[in-house]
Order: structure tokens, then C-alpha cells, then sequence
């Protein structure tokens, strides 16, 4: 029997998969702790389950033919074990399965890569800088081996890096946006920092923030490139 430890369900959006109606189950536990985390509740492996996930498959049954897809976000999805098992399920229902990562954990993504349609990897940081922003020891490597590994895969993704000038400098993501040209990626979505809902105390960021972060500079090195959110 599939376990998922689920802290969170969202029956309905647009915003989660590009371009399709999803559900999103958001999945408990993340071994990082980044300042500007918008779901501190998951972040316990054992933290209160929401919903069993018997019963979410039985939602989803009711739902064939008015949503497309399945998200699997967190917390960290990758870090439980049922989540291959539930993607299967949820894949056999028709739909398609969407994951939200942090990639730190290469070896378990790749296990339930081809299982994906679509994957947004959070790129928090150039390599270097992964300890300060997530509040561990980690190091970034492991997160673009994962990159890597859904470049080699085909999977259509998403690469978005939440920004904010006291998180990162103008040469912090245009380190980042080396190392992502480096491992062969061509897209990024800089996320500006959203105050509501988590706990740091970070200024709001104004029109001068995104001119001295060099977004230009970095929109030109990639095909796609785009700034969500922001004044
Ligand atoms: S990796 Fe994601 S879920 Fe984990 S602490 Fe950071 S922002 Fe929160």
C-alpha cells in the first residue's frame, strides 16, 4: 500500500503546472530551512497529516476529465519513499504528474523522473551559497546532479530562484546564471521574494532593487527568462 505523509491539499489551480488545471498535494518534511520558506508546517517529516492519500485518490477518480494534472510539491517530495508508488497512481488515473523540487536528493529523483511530465527545480543559489540560504551544510552539487539528470531526461522544466538583494547580490545570480548556462539549461524564472506567509523580516523590494540585481544582463543569457512577481 502507497504511504504518503500529506500536509496540504489544493484541489484546484492554474498557477501550479504551466498551462494546466492541477491538483496539488503538498507532501510533509524538507531537511532544509531557508529564511524565506512559505510552508514552515511541512517542514517536520512527522509533522500533522492532512489528508490520507486513499482519499485523495478517490477525489482525483471524481475528478477524470476536469483537471490535467497531478502536482506533487512540498516540503521536499523526494524525501518520502511513497512518492513513486503515489506518482504511479495518480499516472494511471490519466493524469499528468508534475513535481515541485529542491533537487537535493539526485539518486531519488532520478528514480521517479520517468514518471514526470513537467518539473520545477528550485535553483536557490550559485553552488557556493546553498549553506546560507538553506541553513544547512549542504553544498549546492547535489542540486545540479539533479539538473543534470532531467536535462538527460528530456523532462520539460522549470528553473526559478527566489530573489530578494539581501539573499542575493548581482553577482551571486549572475554566478548562478553561469552555472546553469554551464550544465546546459536555458531557462530561469527569477521569483521576487513574497514577504506574506514566512517568516523573515526582508524589506519589500522596489523598482531600484531590480534594476541594480542586473536582470537584463542575466535575461540575455538565457532563451527564456522572466521576473515573477515584484512591484
Ligand atoms: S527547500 Fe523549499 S520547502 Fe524546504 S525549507 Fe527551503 S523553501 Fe522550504
Amino acid at each position: 500500500m502507497t504511504t504518503l505523509r500529506i500536509g496540504g491539499f489544493t484541489p484546484f489551480t492554474t498557477t501550479d503546472y504551466p498551462g494546466r488545471l492541477a491538483a496539488v498535494v503538498f507532501c510533509q518534511g524538507c531537511p532544509w530551512r531557508c529564511s524565506y520558506c512559505h510552508n514552515p508546517h511541512l517542514l517536520p517529516a512527522d509533522g500533522p497529516e492532512s489528508h490520507a492519500w486513499p482519499d485523495l485518490l478517490r477525489f482525483l477518480a471524481s475528478r477524470r476529465g476536469l483537471l490535467d494534472a497531478v502536482v506533487f510539491s512540498g516540503g521536499e517530495p523526494t524525501l518520502q519513499g511513497g512518492l513513486a508508488d503515489a506518482m504511479r497512481e495518480a499516472k494511471a488515473m490519466g493524469f499528468r504528474i508534475g513535481l515541485h523540487s529542491a533537487g537535493m536528493y539526485p539518486q531519488r529523483l532520478a528514480r521517479v523522473l520517468p514518471l514526470i511530465d513537467w518539473i520545477g527545480l528550485d535553483l536557490k543559489a550559485p553552488r557556493a551559497v546553498y549553506p546560507r540560504i538553506t541553513d544547512t551544510s549542504s553544498v549546492g552539487e547535489a542540486v545540479f546532479d539533479s539538473l543534470r539528470l532531467i536535462l538527460e531526461a528530456g523532462v520539460d522544466y522549470e528553473l526559478r530562484c527566489t530573489w530578494h538583494p539581501e539573499l542575493l547580490s548581482a553577482d551571486d545570480l549572475m554566478a548562478l546564471s553561469n552555472e546553469i548556462r554551464h550544465a546546459g539549461a536555458d531557462r530561469l524564472v527569477i521569483q521576487a521574494h513574497r514577504p506574506a506567509g514566512c517568516g523573515t523580516r526582508l524589506p519589500e523590494i522596489v523598482a531600484s532593487d531590480l534594476e541594480q540585481a542586473g536582470l537584463d544582463a542575466l535575461a540575455a543569457r538565457f532563451r527564456d527568462f522572466s521576473v515573477r512577481g515584484g512591484p
